[in-house]
């Protein structure tokens, strides 16, 4: 099956280059960091590739997404694919939205040249984003910016942040406006988060005390930012569906290796009929959630449904728990050495909780109930006749 098929997607022009993706990662050190793969991607223009006629703009393309995340994550840490993830899949995308300052930054992380943090979580609301107080005053050629994010991807590596702030205050989603802010202006502190689960990921806090840019640093309208948070969100859900399909698969295939020579009794663990069915009701939600992905994938990369992006995220926290949990058991104590299920079950909450919760996304879901139902009426299923 052609990658174009294999997930049934717009129909594409090979661009020439694509296929060197795994001899570039190849070509680079085992413990290479996120900063020196994402220059190597950039350098051999695969970054550019992953979007629909080369233009961050353009959405992403589905299969060639799922290949960089798959590519990276069989190679590297979890953080390290944690950060290239991101940053394909949101940063990206939102800065496209702007002809000024934030072309130059995105043509430089294009080539590779430029990290860039999403900086959306506020230290004090976290999940609830129109409560969030970072603040940015909007003078008519200066700007300033105050307050602390927590829990950044790429905090500690970055070059830049793209830092979602309130210009006015009030819930509305009209209030919030993305600023870029070079990591080494003044007032900007980070600071590496507690925890090695994410090692590779950059992952911390940024404080922005009294940050004074010009106004050229605005990307898009001010009042847009919410608005294009939740568009590029949807990105990232999806995103996070095809690494975890590729995380899922490469722990599923290390699990049956290990079942296949372990011996219990004449013949080995595989062999017993109880460890099979358990394997196979994770192949089964595996499969389930691939559907789900190939199904969802092209509104999602297209038309930045939101929706889609949500019953898709809610099914990707779910399955990866399972799946993960089942790998970790039937690993025994081989689950505890550092390739094994267990540590990396603990990484993997990440896609239950990073890009909004399992809870919130199941609450969009809720809220989308009669749509949902609609979909799954027999009646809208395409007619074929015979
Ligand atoms: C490794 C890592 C990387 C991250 N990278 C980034 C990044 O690059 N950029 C960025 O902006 N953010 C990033 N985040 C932050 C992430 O987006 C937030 O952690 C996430 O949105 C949840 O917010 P919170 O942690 O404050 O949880 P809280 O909002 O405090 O929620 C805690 C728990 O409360 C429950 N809960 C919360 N809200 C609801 C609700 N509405 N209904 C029911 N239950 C609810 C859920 O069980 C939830 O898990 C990252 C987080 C991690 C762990």
């Amino acid at each position: 099956m052609s990658e174009t098929t294999a997930l049934s997607l717009e129909p594409m022009v090979e661009l020439p280059g694509f296929d060197a993706l795994e001899k570039v990662l190849d070509e680079l050190a085992a413990t290479a960091s996120a900063k020196e793969i994402w220059a190597a991607l950039g350098q051999a223009g695969l970054i550019e590739q992953v979007y629909r006629h080369g233009s961050a703009g353009g959405g992403v393309i589905p299969s060639r997404l799922a290949r960089v995340l798959a590519a990276v994550d069989e190679r590297f840490p979890v953080g390290t694919t944690l950060s290239t993830c991101v940053q394909l899949a949101t940063v990206l995308p939102i800065l496209a939205g702007d002809e000024g300052l934030p072309a130059q930054t995105l043509r430089r992380a294009l080539s590779g040249a430029a990290t860039v943090g999403l900086a959306a979580t506020d230290v004090g609301s976290g999940s609830d984003l129109t409560a969030l107080e970072t603040e940015v005053l909007l003078g008519e050629r200066e700007i300033v910016l105050n307050g602390t994010k927590r829990w950044i991807t790429n905090a500690t590596t970055a070059d830049e942040f793209l830092v979602l702030a309130r210009h006015r205050s009030g819930r509305h989603f009209t209030n919030f406006t993305w600023v870029l802010v070079p990591a080494a202006a003044t007032g900007v502190a980070v600071r590496p988060a507690e925890s090695d689960l994410f090692d590779g990921s950059g992952v911390g806090d940024v404080t922005f005390e009294e940050v004074r840019l010009e106004r050229s640093h605005v990307v898009g309208r001010p009042g847009r930012g919410l608005a294009s948070f939740a568009r590029h969100i949807a990105t990232e859900r999806l995103a996070g569906a095809l690494w975890a399909l590729a995380l899922c698969r490469r722990t599923l295939e290390h699990t049956l290796r290990g079942l296949s020579v372990r011996p219990h009794q004449q013949g080995t663990l595989w062999d017993l009929d109880s460890v099979r069915q358990r394997f196979a009701t994770c192949l089964v939600d595996l499969r389930q959630l691939d559907a789900l992905t190939r199904e969802l994938s092209d509104r999602i990369a297209s038309r930045y449904d939101t929706s889609a992006a949500a019953l898709l995220k809610a099914a990707v926290g779910s399955t990866v728990d399972k799946v993960l949990a089942e790998c970790a058991q039937l690993q025994g104590a081989e689950g505890f050495t550092p390739t094994g299920a267990q540590r990396l079950r603990a990484q993997a909450a990440i896609f239950g909780i990073g890009g909004g919760t399992t809870e919130v996304v199941r609450s969009t879901v809720a809220d989308d109930a009669v749509v949902v139902l609609a979909e799954l009426d027999p009646s809208a299923w395409p007619c074929t006749a015979g």
